[in-house]
């Protein structure tokens, strides 16, 4: 269902472009969306796109991937397996302040007068860059011009290179290089529950603070979780206009002010240095004495340097990942080629900003463009992000995933608390303990084990990367089976079929039920895949299956109780309606009076109580639908079409996780319409504020789920049966070209689909076969291309 369409197209102020995202006008009723959309950072490091002078600010956010202080969790109810611990994501050490002053008047942009403004998220060079003209008050012009940058190359660092230029007459300056700790956002109070609740006073606790020459270390640490930030800056000043440096400091702020007597047209250049490192372990000295090698090194290299490094790092990154259209017929998304290239590199580019360097961390459901939903890891990651990051950057998506391996100590308890063997993987968490404080939309989405397996299955057989299984996928394989294998039952009351109750799926909108097919199905190819590999190590790698045996203390007859629990899954199905009910009650409900519902009264979960919205029927968001797209081979196309219909309509879309997939299955079952519609909204989900929440982070699920409805949609890709297949379909009178890249078992596929042929490129590699529609095609080094014709849309 697309009930509330925001798509606000692009305007004067934000014109489109196919590698910026332009901001023409300082507008105050924007700025918060803006600091979102802006934002620059590298999956360890994140900046809002906040302004450099310190403010005007709606959020003025900077965050470190998983750097988190806790709280108790406060139940006016407390029970047994209740979640006990928050953990929110902080704000650290705000380094980028620069402020100016020409003739003691302040640069702040909400009362500036401007003679021109152009602010820009760069995505071919990753930089947000920024080009005023300011004219003071008395009449003189300042051009100011800037850089910013979060190095991809190098974890640590951030860089800004800062001009100023009087262009008609000389002038007294000052610039103030800034750091602040502990600044309060106005934010901060808001009430809505997917934002983190702020905590009462200061969050980071003075350590260390020092300058030397125009260096200033500021280090902090938070009281409970112990964690230690230092933020190291140094600035290099460049100018022919004489000019003296003063620097200060105390616990919480550093500022190095350059008075200078500014020359007309002569540019004033500072070039920021900044380093974050962060630890749970090592001392304040330590933590400053590594911040400032690191400094000592980027200053060695020059700004330059660090940009060309950053610019390679995207031509590598675009090389891999870009997705690419031409000519789209405007009428169908009410949208430019241009503004939907725009789009799709904005989404792409997002991903990367939160993923890059998430090294022995998650990805926050906002990446680090905000703070809601607390920097907290969901499903969002395997499901919505890794198969992008699979089939473009796949050793990112490695990462994520040995990442999660690093909780399995603690999934194995969380297992054992509730009762359970094996282990039961957190909901939402940051140190790997479930911090969900609503357990019937959290701890009881039991369906993280099996998402967290199927992306883990996805990337083996894209990449071939076995050993993983061998070094520790099996284990987690083996204690996610076993979790199902606990939790289910064989039913009397359901034929004898193995059946999962009490547990809550995608849906958010209908909890701990019985039976949630998407849980049941994916439960089974849980059990299935870890019987096979398990089975396969046994046969093939004793040595390994001996020490997976000692480790998990497996038994012998397990895998074959996973094998049976799996075919006798038991998978709800109405003959009435020959649907897939989505639960065991789901068909018993009331239907929900859509008609009577306002536009404005979405999201439902801001507007009616939960009890009222479990009783109806009514969807947050692709429960079945998204099974269908997963599972793809389970389900026939009249299957597919039928359930989508039924569920389409019931489907609010409340959550940003849901247009993606039903726009695959629009387009799948050949509703294109619908695909376009639905595709639009997930494209433009942040960039046209779709679900009016951008200010609060950017979503990132949606955009990794943007790439799967161009590939797996649009492009017709299928990845279930092991053999990487394309099915193509175009509606008949497009004329549009869609091309993108496949990374597959360290090959470079490209494929490109025009009105109606496609055609297929070993772009790097030896040999790589590949399916089109039901014939095998091989690609090799002598005959990389391959043309094929595409099946028209009513096929
Ligand atoms: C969705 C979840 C999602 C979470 C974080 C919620 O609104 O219902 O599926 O994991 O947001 O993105």
């Amino acid at each position: 269902m697309l009930h509330h369409e925001r798509l606000r197209p692009p305007s004067r102020d934000y014109p489109a472009d196919e590698w910026n995202i332009i901001e023409k006008a300082f507008n105050p009723e924007f700025m918060a969306q803006l600091e979102t959309m802006l934002a620059v950072g590298n999956g360890y490091l994140g900046i809002r796109g906040c302004p450099e002078e310190g403010g005007p600010s709606a959020e003025n956010g900077t965050f470190i991937n998983g750097f988190y202080e806790t709280r108790p969790i406060v139940y006016g109810e407390e029970a047994y397996g209740f979640a006990k611990t928050a953990q929110t994501i902080c704000n650290v050490t705000d380094s980028k302040i620069i402020r100016l002053f020409v003739d003691d008047e302040p640069f702040w942009l909400s009362n500036a007068h401007l003679l021109n403004y152009d602010r820009r998220l760069n995505m071919k060079s990753g930089t947000l860059d920024r080009e005023i003209l300011w004219e003071t008050p008395s009449g003189k012009q300042v051009s100011i011009m800037s850089r910013r940058l979060v190095s991809f190359a190098n974890k640590h660092v951030t860089a800004i290179s800062y001009c100023v230029t009087l262009l008609n007459a000389q002038a007294p300056v000052v610039i103030s290089s800034e750091m602040r700790a502990n600044e309060v956002s106005a934010r901060d109070n808001e009430e809505d529950p997917r934002l983190p609740k702020a905590f009462s006073g200061r969050t980071l606790h003075p350590r260390m603070s020092y300058s030397k020459d125009r260096r200033i270390v500021l280090c902090h640490a938070t009281e409970k979780s112990r964690f230690t930030v230092t933020c190291a800056t140094d600035n290099a000043l460049e100018s022919i206009s004489a000019y003296s440096c003063n620097v200060v400091h105390a616990a919480d702020v550093g500022q190095a002010i350059f008075t200078i007597e500014a020359q007309q047209g002569c540019p004033i250049q500072l070039t920021k240095y900044i380093v974050y490192h962060t630890s749970q372990t090592v001392s304040a000295e330590e933590l400053c004495g590594r911040a400032e090698w690191t400094l000592n090194r980027v200053m060695a290299q020059g700004f330059q340097s660090l940009l060309a490094s950053q610019e390679q790092y995207m031509d590598d990154f675009w090389r891999r990942s870009d997705v690419q259209v031409k000519d789209i017929r405007e009428e169908r998304v009410k949208r430019s080629t241009v503004e939907i290239q725009q789009a799709i590199r904005f989404n792409l580019f997002h991903i990367l900003q939160a993923s890059s360097r998430a090294e022995e961390t998650g990805v926050p459901a906002k990446g680090l463009t905000g703070k809601a939903y607390e920097g907290h890891y969901f499903w969002d990651t395997e499901i919505y992000l890794l198969p992008f990051l699979t089939y473009t950057s796949p050793g990112i998506a490695r990462n994520l995933l040995a990442f999660r391996y690093k909780m399995l100590p603690q999934a194995r308890a969380r297992a054992k608390e509730l009762g359970h063997r094996g282990a039961l993987f957190p909901w939402r968490t940051i140190n790997g303990e479930e911090a969900s404080a609503y357990y019937a939309a959290g701890t009881a989405q039991y369906h993280i084990n099996a998402d967290i397996m199927y992306a883990l299955r996805k990337y083996v057989r894209a990449t071939g990367d076995e050993a993983l299984l061998r070094d520790w996928g099996a284990e987690m394989l083996v204690e996610t089976a076993r979790l199902w294998l606990d939790l289910g039952f064989y039913s009397g009351t359901k034929g004898g079929k193995f059946c999962i109750n009490g547990v809550t799926g995608p849906d958010e909108y209908k909890t701990v039920v019985n039976n949630n097919a998407y849980t049941n199905l994916m439960a089974r190819e849980n059990m299935r895949y870890a019987a096979q590999v398990v089975e396969s190590l046994r046969a093939t790698e004793p040595d390994v299956y001996d020490t997976l045996v000692r480790k998990t203390k497996l038994e012998s007859s397990e895998t074959k109780e996973w094998i049976r629990a799996a075919q006798n899954m038991y998978v709800p199905y109405d003959e009435r309606l020959n649907i897939i009910p989505q639960d065991d009650s789901f068909l018993d409900k009331e239907p929900w009076d859509f008609r009577n519902t306002p536009a404005d009264h979405y999201p439902l979960l801001l507007f009616y109580h939960p009890l009222e919205i479990y009783r109806k029927r009514v969807i947050k968001q692709a429960d079945v639908i998204l099974a269908m797209f997963l599972l793809g081979d389970a389900f026939s196309a009249e299957a597919k079409k039928r359930n989508f219909d039924f569920y389409d309509p019931l489907t609010t879309g409340d959550s940003s996780l849901s247009s993606c997939v039903e726009a695959i299955i629009a387009a799948e079952t050949g509703d294109l319409d619908k695909a376009f519609r639905y595709g639009t909204a997930a494209l433009l989900m942040d960039l046209a504020d779709v679900g009016g929440n951008v200010k609060d982070g950017c979503h990132i699920a949606s955009m990794g789920g943007t790439w799967m409805m161009l590939t797996y949609g649009f492009g017709g890709m299928q990845d279930n049966d092991g053999t990487l297949s394309f099915r193509p379909r175009r509606a008949p009178e497009a004329n549009g070209i869609l091309r993108f890249p496949i990374a597959y078992r360290g090959q470079l596929l490209e494929i490109e689909i025009s009105r109606d042929k496609v055609q297929y490129g070993l772009r790097e590699g030896e040999r790589l076969v590949i399916r089109h529609e039901m014939e095998e095609i091989e690609l090799t080094r002598e005959n990389p291309a391959a043309v094929r014709s595409v099946s028209k849309d009513e096929d």
